[in-house]
């Protein structure tokens, strides 16, 4: 299918590695100008040198922190208006919620819930005199189903969804849309990251542990980036355009719900 966005410009947050560079992978093969964003800046250009070798597609690099003002900034200057715009950050600690100070959830909302509504907010306005954009958020399927250990993402990730739910219906109209894809486990650095602590804590094998995350998924594996860089590029096509304000999960069949 073509998704009809050749030559149109995406700014793709957080995207050096895991599902952000999949996002950007996936515009990059439909013919988009991709801006890439990480802060660390040498695995930020080895990705974008294998996405530029693999599509011949135009890929620059920012590297930029997107939960702060300065790097947000930079990301704008290199990219002032995106036709296409895929918000991501890392995610927040786990841990008991009787231990987290203001600090720690100021911390998680810049992340999770402020860094994106300041990027739309800056990018939406041209978008709607274009009469075309197209923003996709990465949050979590614990949007839908809370992980309890997970508590600053629960809350943080909450806030944007409600946020974009009223958003979306306002410039609908102009051809906008926004939805959010809600990943469930996907084989990604931070998924392993995760398994490396447990089996510290635990003594079990990352092996052992990434097994029985695999069991405890209907599809009986992990999802694979790639998968979720397809549905992105997806909802930034044209074909996407009457389908806006939807939270879309890609877990497997994970979340047990009827709708
Ligand atoms: P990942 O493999 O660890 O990749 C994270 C990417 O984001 C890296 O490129 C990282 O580069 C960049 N990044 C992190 N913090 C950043 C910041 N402040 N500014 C700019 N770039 C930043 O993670 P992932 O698995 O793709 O996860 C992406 C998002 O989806 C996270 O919010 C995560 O919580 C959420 N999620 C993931 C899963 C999953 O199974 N993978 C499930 C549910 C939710 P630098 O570190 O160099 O900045």
């Amino acid at each position: 299918m073509d998704l009809g966005i050749e030559g149109r410009t995406a700014l793709v947050c957080a995207s050096s590695k895991g599902l952000g560079r999949a996002c950007a992978l996936s515009l990059a093969r439909e013919g988009v100008r991709v801006v890439m964003s990480a802060r660390g800046a040498d695995a930020l250009e080895e990705a974008a040198a294998a996405i530029r070798a693999e599509t011949g597609a135009t890929v620059t690099t920012v590297a930029a922190d997107v939960t702060t003002a300065e790097g947000r900034a930079r990301l704008l200057a290199a990219c002032p208006q995106p036709d296409i715009l895929v918000n991501n950050a890392g995610g927040p600690k786990p841990g008991d919620f009787r231990e987290w100070s203001r600090d720690d959830w100021i911390k998680a909302l810049d992340a999770n819930m402020i860094a994106p509504i300041e990027l739309i907010k800056a990018t939406i306005d041209g978008m709607i005199q274009r009469r075309f954009g197209r923003i996709v958020n990465i949050t979590s399927a614990a949007v839908k189903m809370p992980i309890d250990h997970l508590g600053l993402s629960n809350g943080a990730r909450a806030g944007l969804t409600g946020f974009v739910a009223g958003l979306a219906r306002q410039v609908a109209e102009h051809n906008v849309t926004i939805n959010n894809l809600l990943p469930g486990p996907f084989e990604t650095d931070r998924l392993r990251g995760t398994a490396i602590a447990t089996a510290q804590k635990t003594g079990k094998s990352v092996e052992d542990i990434l097994e029985a995350r695999r069991m405890t998924v209907p599809a009986r594996r992990l999802g694979d980036p790639a998968e979720f860089g397809d549905a992105c590029a997806f909802l930034c096509g044209n074909r996407a355009g009457f389908m806006t304000g939807q939270n879309l999960v890609l877990d497997g069949g994970t979340y047990p719900g009827t709708l």
